[in-house]
């Protein structure tokens, strides 16, 4: 039985209702194929269209070969149907696909970029240029130039061409037999399956919104009629809030906010400075407090969780300033030591840290005066904590006290 459905859009892509026969029915009746459809299926970049059969919603609509299935959301009993779809969803998808024959064409145009892929999104649609790089220049420059053509409201117009016949076409056609040909008067010439308005001015305003590097060549992202106004308006609505916060005019917010981004930065190093000469002048302090073992040696011990931070570093680097002093920081999660050593005791920190972790299965290194490293868990780290103690022993009292 011969399946094949008319394809209503092609004669007419402003046709919202039809009637048809169903020649058949699958998955108990969730999939539907009708003799004829306005519904167009997903396909050259362009998502289907949705809408109602006999008022049965219709999810989505796709091409098996020649035919094209109907996705119900429940089945339709009759024979003879109506079909609806669903309007503001297609003549957005006509305006962003014409919008992008335009664009394509100006690309080309303008900068000998050929258009190698196309994508409708659900907010936004790309077009893959084949072209080295593109500057925003370049992008700004050709989207002033598509809406000029908009404004021109220069007719775009369907034909068959049954000769096959591909001169002049934007983009070269391989496939023999009949071409249908979409032509942006004076601007472009392309064989294309799609939904497309039927002037230039009915695409609306083109905003070309971002680049990006895709495949070796240039992705353009862009928005087309009412999408571009409303991403418009969010930008705008977004800026606005940023101005209002900072409290100046629109316009010099992008100005406002980079310097104060670069006060903020500089107030960051400042205050880092500030914490770390803090921390420090703690760990001198921390010194002054530590009785001495009858060794005549400090020993501080300290627990921490988390990321062993420069702060932590600093505490230690300022305690082990004094005289014969041992800092040993303890850290979980993840299990992490931190040992720093005056350089009058004749101690080595990288290489007693190194092999008390490596003698567990951990790892660490560092200089001779401060050194820290990891072990695999919380008994290797304890174990490797004991070790230090025997080549210290006024670590193991510090260790007893905390
Ligand atoms: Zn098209």
């Amino acid at each position: 039985m011969d399946l094949r459905s008319a394809r209503l859009y092609w004669e007419d892509s402003y046709l919202r209702e039809f009637q048809a026969d169903v020649i058949g029915r699958e998955e108990g009746g969730l999939r539907l194929y009708l003799n004829r459809t306005a519904f167009y299926p997903e396909s050259g970049g362009q998502p289907s269209d949705t809408g109602w059969i006999n008022g049965v919603p219709v999810r989505r609509v796709f091409e098996e070969g020649e035919r094209i299935a109907h996705l119900l959301e429940a089945p339709v009993p009759e024979d003879r149907v109506k079909g609806r779809i669903d309007w503001e969803r297609r003549f957005d998808h006509m305006q962003q696909h014409s919008g992008q024959h335009l664009l394509s064409a100006v690309f080309l145009d303008l900068y000998g970029a050929p258009t190698v892929g196309f994508h409708l999104g659900a907010e936004v649609s790309t077009i893959d240029l084949a072209l080295s790089s593109l500057s925003w220049r370049q992008a700004v420059r050709a989207e002033e130039r598509a809406n000029e053509v908009v404004v021109q409201n220069l007719p775009i117009r369907i034909e068959w061409d049954e000769a096959g016949a591909t001169a002049e076409l934007r983009r070269p056609v391989e496939r023999p037999g009949p071409l249908r040909i979409v032509t942006i008067e004076g601007v472009d010439r392309v064989a294309c399956g799609g939904t497309h308005v039927r002037a230039t001015g009915e695409i609306g305003p083109i905003f070309v919104r971002k680049l990006d590097r895709a495949h070796g060549g240039v992705r353009v992202e862009f928005v087309c009629g009412l999408r571009a106004i409303r991403r418009a308006r969010a930008d705008h609505d977004a800026l606005a809030a940023v101005a209002r916060t900072l409290s100046v005019s629109l316009d010099r917010a992008p100005e406002l906010v980079a310097t104060q981004a670069r006060m903020l930065e500089e107030a960051e190093k400042a205050r880092r400075k500030l914490a770390l000469e803090l921390a420090e002048r703690r760990g001198r302090e921390l010194y002054a407090a530590t009785a001495p073992a009858e060794s005549e040696i400090r020993c501080h011990v300290e627990r921490f969780r988390g990321k062993l931070d420069e702060e932590l570093r600093a505490v230690a680097q300022g305690f082990c300033s004094g005289s014969r002093a041992v800092f040993l920081a303890i850290g979980s999660e993840p299990p992490a030591l931190l040992l720093a050593v005056s350089p009058d005791g004749g101690w080595d920190a990288g290489r007693l840290l190194g092999e008390a972790l490596a003698h567990v299965g951990g790892r660490g290194g560092g200089s001779a005066r401060i050194a820290q490293g990891g072990a695999p868990d919380a008994a290797a780290l304890e174990q490797a904590v004991a070790r230090l103690a025997q080549v210290i022993p006024a670590l193991a009292g510090a260790l007893g006290r905390r």
